[in-house]
């Protein structure tokens, strides 16, 4: 089963991936982390975006659709992918349809986690100050929720379209919204 898990930055879809991958074998696929992992490498490509992640701005879409394809293989041994922080535009979304489309595996749910702006500010703010991210910084995710409302939330009505589209009430602590989550999922 692949599905995406879908909301604003700051709205737990990287610890909700990560309990999937422990509860159902799954697999991650966070281009987030695959280009932080490029920079950390210091590869060709962690250079080319580190400025573009750290003023909070999305990368091109060509970059990030190619991470994914490299990765499809891995997620279709595991019988399952969790795309988190993809797709976040309208072209990364067709995309990715036709790349599981070829695969015969398309995109069955996606969750959409449900926070409150006030609480999306407080869990960047704590996430700042445990893992030292660049990008988040309170200017960088104002340009991160901007880009999330113009360029992303689009991603809305197209998911919707395709009768695919799940709010998760986001709010409450991680265990709350993992068994809202494994609630729609089985549903
Ligand atoms: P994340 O960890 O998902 O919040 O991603 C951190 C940063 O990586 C974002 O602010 C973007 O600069 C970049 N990024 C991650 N995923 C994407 C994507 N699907 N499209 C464009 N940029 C992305």
């Amino acid at each position: 089963m692949n599905i995406v898990l879908f909301g604003p930055p700051g709205a737990g879809k990287g610890t909700q991936a990560k309990r999937l991958v422990e509860s159902r074998g799954w697999v991650q696929l966070s281009t987030g982390d695959m280009l932080r992992d490029a920079r950390k490498a210091g590869t060709e490509l962690g250079n080319r975006v580190a400025g573009i992640m750290d003023r909070g701005e999305l990368v091109s879409d060509e970059i990030v659709i190619a991470l994914i394809e490299e990765r499809l293989p891995e997620a279709e041994a595991a019988g399952g992918a969790i795309f988190d922080g993809f797709p976040r535009t309208v072209p990364q979304a067709e995309a990715l349809d036709r790349l599981l489309a070829g695969r015969g595996a398309p995109i069955a749910k996606v969750i959409r986690l449900v926070v409150d702006q006030d609480e999306l500010v407080a869990r960047v703010e704590k996430r700042a100050a445990q893992e030292g991210r660049a990008d988040d910084t309170v200017e960088a995710f104002k340009v991160r929720l901007t880009a999330y409302n113009n360029q992303t939330a689009p991603l809305i009505p197209f998911y919707d379209g395709q009768n695919k589209l799940v709010d998760v009430d986001g709010m409450g602590s991680m265990d709350e919204v993992s068994a809202r989550i494994k609630a729609a999922l089985d549903a």
